[in-house]
């Protein structure tokens, strides 16, 4: 067995190298058939719209969709984090389809453009409980999605400051200004739910392998035997 990394574009061999540094293959899925090899997947960040065509160019939407529905642990990075939402906001016009299984609202690109990109130390503490290391964990926001608002069925893992102190109309997907009542307000940046996990950073830029280390645990719970499928030395 071996943990799947989505293919399409964006950054899975950044996801492929974080697994081969814990001694774990990751393999390339690029067609609907090839999900029938892995028990687990990570979606990587890159550009939702342009993942969303692609997938649908190879109907890779009905297997995905399917592979949420088993139950088989799913980890979602970034844009990977748009595509297993419930329901994303703040997309151009016409939108673009999703997976879906991950009960909440995202906002796409609530961080802002390129330019907008920024690094942050983030307190995770159930990252910290099960994988030790330093309080923090370095997380790297491009183009980052937030999540607005979750069900119940979901465990928040991170959260971080809203630097705009806005805060978004999820409903009508209409921004409005707030007053600001001068506390800090803050967005979701890492969520857990059941066997689905979604960052709206990306772990795969950064050598601390704590995630990638959190999701192969996932993985083994249900069975999926991803740490034994250990590399030979130099060869995937
Ligand atoms: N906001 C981007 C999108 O809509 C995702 C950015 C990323 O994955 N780094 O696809």
């Amino acid at each position: 067995m071996a943990v799947g990394v989505l293919a399409l574009q964006g950054s899975f061999n950044e996801h492929i190298a974080a697994l081969r540094r814990l001694g774990v293959k990751g393999v390339e899925i690029r067609k609907p058939e090839q999900l029938q090899n892995v028990t687990s997947l990570i979606i990587p960040g890159g550009e939702s719209t342009t993942m969303a065509k692609l997938a649908e160019f190879h109907n890779l939407f009905p297997a995905l969709r399917e592979f949420v529905k088993m139950g088989k642990p799913v980890w979602g990075t970034c844009a990977g984090l748009i595509f297993l939402a419930d329901k994303a906001i703040g997309q151009k016009a016409g939108g673009q389809e999703l997976i879906g299984g991950l009960d909440c609202t995202v906002h796409r690109n609530f961080f802002g453009s390129q330019i907008q990109s920024f690094e942050a130390e983030l307190s995770v503490p159930e990252l910290v409980a099960k994988e030790g290391g330093p309080e923090t964990f370095r997380g790297v926001f491009i183009r980052a999605p937030a999540i607005l608002e979750v069900g119940p069925e979901v465990e928040v893992l991170a959260d971080y400051p809203d630097p705009s102190k806005k805060l978004l109309d999820s409903n009508s997907a209409v921004e409005s200004q707030k007053e600001d009542t001068g506390s800090e307000k803050k967005v979701i940046v890492a969520v857990k739910q059941g066997k689905l996990l979604a960052t709206a950073f990306h772990p795969e830029l950064t050598a601390d392998n704590r995630w990638h280390s959190y999701f192969l645990k996932m993985v083994d719970e249900v069975g999926g035997e991803a740490s034994s499928s250990i590399c030979t030395v130099g060869g995937v």
